[in-house]
């Protein structure tokens, strides 16, 4: 009798505190702290003017450098933008990390590591080098040797059943359907013959699941699909939810596969300034060369944001800064630890 008691005492306190804990989140990050921040952010860097389109993928080139979006979902699925959400840009490789993720749901993550690898390759996101040097291994699938692998991995009977379901997965995270910018695919795939090269060296190296051809033109289209502010941050909500949608409700992959899926973005999502990122937010992000970001705040929310003109990195100049800012000032990079 005493020992239920004691045990019922230390289960409800425990429930307390736990309560506390989520109280103090929640008053941490009150919808007036999250737009002030994304206020002050937007208003502080909508004027930066380094940074230029991406310019290798010609129809790159062509989109308005002007665009400047920013969302923020919580994991309660609240949404907040400032800027411009509706324009959308081609994702890019940010959607490598939702490929990834999607075939860590398929497969299971030993499978990835396997077939793949998740160590960062210290070489550039199209290196052939990274893949001759490693003869096909340890590579990880947010670098284009890795992705266009996962790709070749993702389940279906062929080619056109395999492209719907990437499309479904990525558009699962978004909470809606997405689509192909035609142009941007066309322009790519007219001259994707370093990525071919890639597919076909790793082929040779059995590290490609799938015909190498159709592989790099599925993973050519998923870099295609277009996205706002607004996507990427429901995108990044979803894995800050432990990979059931906040807005939608509805369970897009494991808590299990975000845990392995988040490790790979926090060590290689901003190509060579991955670690600088990381040093400096904390935050596990993905950026792509159509300049969006997403970054994503464990149990707390993902931010998506939309701004073309990149560093020498291929990273979102406005993006990068927006995000470090925000982090600061909710005061939510997850090592900034307060001591008991
Ligand atoms: N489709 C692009 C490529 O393969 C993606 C590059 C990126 O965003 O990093 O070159």
């Amino acid at each position: 009798m005493k020992i239920n008691l004691l045990v019922s005492a230390i289960v409800l306190s425990s429930a307390f505190l736990m309560s506390c804990a989520t109280a103090q989140v929640a008053t941490n990050l009150t919808p007036d702290k999250i737009n002030a921040a994304l206020d002050e952010a937007y208003n502080k860097f909508k004027d930066v003017k380094e940074g230029k389109n991406a310019d290798y993928i010609k129809e790159l080139a062509t989109v308005d450098s002007k665009i400047f979006g920013i969302a923020l979902v919580t994991t309660d699925g609240t949404v907040y933008t400032k800027g411009d959400v509706a324009s959308m840009v081609s994702i890019q490789s940010v959607s490598k990390a939702f490929t990834m993720a999607q075939v860590i749901e398929e497969q299971g993550h030993q499978a990835v590591q396997d077939k793949i690898g998740v160590d960062a390759t210290g070489l550039r996101f199209n290196s052939i080098i990274a893949v001759e040097l490693q003869k096909g291994k340890e590579i990880n699938p947010l670098v284009n040797p890795g992705a266009i692998a996962a790709t070749s991995m993702v389940a279906g009977k062929d080619s056109a059943a395999i492209w719907a379901s990437i499309l479904n997965f990525q558009s699962q995270f978004a909470g809606r359907t997405l689509s192909l910018n035609m142009p941007v695919y066309i322009s790519e795939a007219g001259d994707n013959l370093r990525n071919q090269a890639i597919a076909h060296l790793l082929y040779a190296y059995g590290r490609i699941y799938f015909d190498p051809v159709q592989a790099t033109d599925m993973y050519t289209k998923q870099c295609a699909i277009n996205v706002s502010a607004k996507d990427l941050a429901i995108m990044g909500s979803t894995l800050a939810n432990g990979g059931v949608n906040p807005v939608t409700k509805r369970k897009v992959v494991s808590p299990e596969t975000v845990m392995y899926t988040l490790p790979v973005m926090a060590e290689a999502g901003l190509y060579d300034d991955s670690g600088i990122w990381f040093y400096n937010t904390g935050l596990p992000a993905k950026s792509g060369v159509g300049g969006g970001i997403v970054a994503v705040c464990p149990g707390k929310f993902g931010i998506g944001v939309v701004s073309p003109p990149l560093d020498a990195a291929g990273n979102s100049v406005k993006a990068q800064m927006v995000i470090k800012y925000v982090v600061e000032k909710l005061g939510v990079n997850p090592f900034l630890i307060q001591p008991k």
